[in-house]
């Protein structure tokens, strides 16, 4: 694609949307009709710095690749792990990238020149599910990775509640004698469906600790068995807690854990079928009915970045006059 095809934009420019992973960075270009133009991955840096360089260089790559100019791009939406304050760009404790704290708009804004905006990964990817699987009025996205989180978007905002904690479902104990969770409380949801929680409990060296319990579990191991039964049980609490929380029409189940795809989706749709089995009240709300896995390695998280990056472009022009 040329820089030419782009000069009829007419002043909707690109939104450029990345995903800022431990170990990658997921890039997109989104038309301004919505379409992706480009994708691309690079590698993350660790630190303050390394990680803005990283942004940088995935920006400019980017734009290389997919035919356009720095200058045709509208906004950059980033969706981050960690606590992040979306008004001022700043994240907080993103540990697995080394940043305890970061002006990331600020100085990513300055390196290229065009506005910057900062959202939760989850979240960001929430609203991406949302749009790319075409979900209007409300609806909750489930990441299973090395840790559980949820977003969930309603009428197409992201809902953040009071404090930015809404959809937290990781940390909601269902187990008081349960695994300790890194959060200092027993049985959390995460114990039972977090990838990390799993290769902690199985404890066994591997690239791939969960694909290992699963095959483990297809051979008849025991403690493999249990854990793939709690995987199932966690995944399937965490949809109940968001359906019954709030009322979600669909539950997009996401992450790494997707990767497992048919193992990991007719497992859970089977721990949430024997609980309607058991249970009027469960079989009355249809949740099977209302998962849905995204594809492994589906743009879900940087598509839903690049409309972060867009959206609030949009509401500081209205506030603005
Ligand atoms: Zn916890």
């Amino acid at each position: 694609m040329k820089g030419a095809d782009f000069a009829d934009l007419d002043g909707r420019q690109i939104r450029v949307g990345l995903d800022v992973g431990g170990t990658k960075i997921d890039a997109v270009a989104v038309s301004p009709s919505g379409e992706i133009l480009g994708r691309l991955r690079r590698p993350t840096g660790w630190g303050d710095d390394a990680v803005v360089e990283s942004i940088v260089l995935a920006v400019s790559a980017l734009v290389e690749e997919t035919g356009f100019a720095v200058s045709d791009i509208g906004s950059v939406g980033i969706g981050i792990p960690g606590l992040v304050d979306a008004d001022t760009g700043r994240v907080l404790h993103a540990v697995n990238l080394g940043v305890e704290s970061l002006d990331l708009a600020v100085r990513a804004q300055q390196a290229l020149g065009v506005p910057f905006r900062i959202e939760n990964d989850v979240k960001a990817a929430a609203l991406g599910a949302a749009v790319l699987r075409g979900v209007t009025g409300s609806m909750a996205y489930l990441n299973l990775g090395t840790g559980v989180a949820a977003g969930i978007v309603m009428d197409g905002q992201i809902w953040r509640g009071a404090r930015g904690t809404a959809g937290e479902v990781g940390h909601i104990s269902v187990d008081p004698n349960g695994r300790l969770c890194g959060c200092g409380q027993r049985g959390c949801v995460e114990t039972f469906c977090g990838g990390g929680a799993l290769s902690r409990a199985w404890g066994r060296p591997g690239a791939l600790p969960v694909k290992d319990i699963f095959d483990a579990a297809d051979a008849g191991d025991e403690t493999a068995l249990a854990l793939r039964a709690d995987l199932y049980h966690g995944a399937a609490a965490a949809v109940r807690v968001l359906v019954l929380s709030a009322d979600v029409e669909t539950v997009i189940i996401g992450g790494g854990l997707t990767a497992l795809g048919e193992r990991l989706e007719l497992g859970i749709r089977a721990s949430l079928r024997a609980d309607a089995e058991t249970s009027a009240f469960m079989r009355s709300l249809h949740l099977e009915e209302r998962i849905e896995l995204l594809a492994s390695g589906s743009p879900a998280a940087a598509f839903g970045a690049a409309l972060v990056g867009a959206s609030v472009t949009e509401k500081e022009i209205v506030s603005h006059g």
